[in-house]
């Protein structure tokens, strides 16, 4: 990863802004580089189908910055997280899964289960969900 790939700057908001990083499969997939389903295109998030499925409904809600993991994120991310998770709580009510109830998740490195790293939730419905997690 290049020096530009990792840098941030602040805005006037005070929420840092990332550079994209050429590497990042999430960032190529937000560029229209990578082809993917998607269900979502926001200021700040877009939203996409997940290639493996693991639920009837089971879309990712991405970060249009690159951003590493939840484990970046400050207050001042405050704005996007409100979009990241409204996008997904608004496209599951429009898929009628509000009601029976669904999961969001994010996971964050190698025991988390991350195998992207670009900040997206997993919205996942259609089933019942078991928890704990394995
Ligand atoms: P995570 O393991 O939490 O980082 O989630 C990454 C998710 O991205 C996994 O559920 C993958 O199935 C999904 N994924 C990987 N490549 C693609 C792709 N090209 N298009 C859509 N989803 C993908
Ligand atoms: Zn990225």
């Amino acid at each position: 990863m290049s020096d530009a790939a990792t840098s941030s700057s602040a805005s006037a908001s005070g929420a840092a802004i990332r550079a994209s990083d050429p590497a990042c499969l999430f960032c190529r997939i937000v560029a229209g580089e990578i082809p993917a389903a998607r269900v979502h295109e926001g200021a700040a998030v877009i939203g996409i189908r997940d290639i493996a499925p693991r639920a009837p409904t089971h879309v990712l809600f991405l970060s249009r910055q690159h951003i590493a993991s939840a484990a970046e994120l400050t207050v001042a991310d405050g704005p996007l997280l409100g979009q990241l998770f409204g996008a997904a709580a608004d496209f599951a009510r429009a898929e009628g899964l509000t009601e029976a109830g669904y999961r969001m998740v994010t996971n964050v490195g190698e025991w988390g289960g991350q195998t992207v790293g670009h900040l997206h939730v997993h919205l996942l419905g259609g089933r019942a969900m078991a928890w704990p997690p394995g």
